[in-house]
């Protein structure tokens, strides 16, 4: 497995374009202007606080351990904390209002538990969200994150796939994928980075097997697919960049939600959910 491709330029950027599209997009004729609009304003949040995470490795340099580094940043947590508490979709509200309750060391070892992959399944999100900006430093500074990756999991800093990208196939290599000429890459929900699925293959269970894997499409989101196995029942969506290329993966996502529930409908629970929850 090669290296996960990091996006170029300062961390806080990455965030603002990703805000911007979103922003952008929720200005459409879409269905989903609601996870758009709180999308956009998450973004921001986690690119000033990624801007403040930068500032603290400038005065002494990250470790890339979690339980070191936690310490220095837990402090500067209260703005997305409060973001989420008043325009989170209600599913992440109550964990947030309770977070901003919490003392400094409570917030240190519930970010410590989802870390370690012991977090219970309510505060995922929130996790998430909050540990992003830091991984997402870390990855622009090279500075490999202290933590287990399971298989299938993002190479550099074991997050989960939470999209999965189709681009052309530039160098030729590897990562060709069903009959597109495309090449196949899996996106982190932690770090923002992209590292190539190699075949035919489930992310979740590694099943090969072309019958057992069945791909779903909306003639309504031409860009979008649901990607699932039969064999563990789960799926990731895949967002082609061949048919818009303006498109941000992670952000994109949110406009085709109807095809998550339809899936979920189906019986197909999704690799790692994406920035609506689902
Ligand atoms: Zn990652
Ligand atoms: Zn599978």
């Amino acid at each position: 497995m090669g290296k996960p491709a990091v996006p170029e330029g300062p961390v806080e950027t990455a965030f603002e374009k990703r805000a911007a599209r979103a922003e952008l997009l929720a200005r459409g004729p879409v269905t989903t202007a609601e996870p758009l609009r709180f999308a956009c304003g998450l973004y921001r949040v986690q690119g000033r606080l990624a801007t403040t995470i930068e500032s603290l490795h400038a005065e002494r340099p990250l470790s890339g351990r979690l339980d070191e580094d936690a310490d220095r940043f837990v402090g500067h947590l209260v703005d997305l904390l409060r973001f989420a508490a008043e325009q989170g979709p209600p599913a992440i509200v109550a964990d947030a209002e309770r977070r901003q309750r919490e003392r400094a060391f409570q917030t240190r070892s519930r970010l410590l538990e989802w870390w370690n992959g012991d977090g219970a399944t309510a505060e995922r999100y929130l996790s998430r969200a909050l540990l992003r900006p830091y991984v997402e430093v870390l990855a622009h500074l090279r500075v490999a994150p202290d933590r287990l990756h399971g298989p299938g999991q993002c190479p550099f800093c074991g997050g989960g796939p939470w999209i999965a990208v189709r681009r052309e196939d530039a160098d030729g290599g590897d990562g060709r994928s069903r009959g597109t000429g495309a090449r196949r890459l899996l996106g982190c929900s932690l770090c923002g980075a992209q590292w190539p699925l190699g075949r035919i293959l489930c992310p979740a269970c590694d099943e090969g097997d072309p019958v057992k894997l069945p791909s779903f499409q909306s003639e309504r989101y031409p860009a979008a697919r649901i990607e699932a196995c039969e064999t563990c029942r789960r799926y990731v969506k895949s967002i082609d960049l061949t048919v818009d290329g303006r498109a941000i993966p992670e952000v994109d996502d949110l406009l085709s939600l109807s095809m998550d529930l339809w899936a979920a409908g189906e019986g197909f629970t999704r690799i790692e959910p994406g920035l609506a929850g689902v």
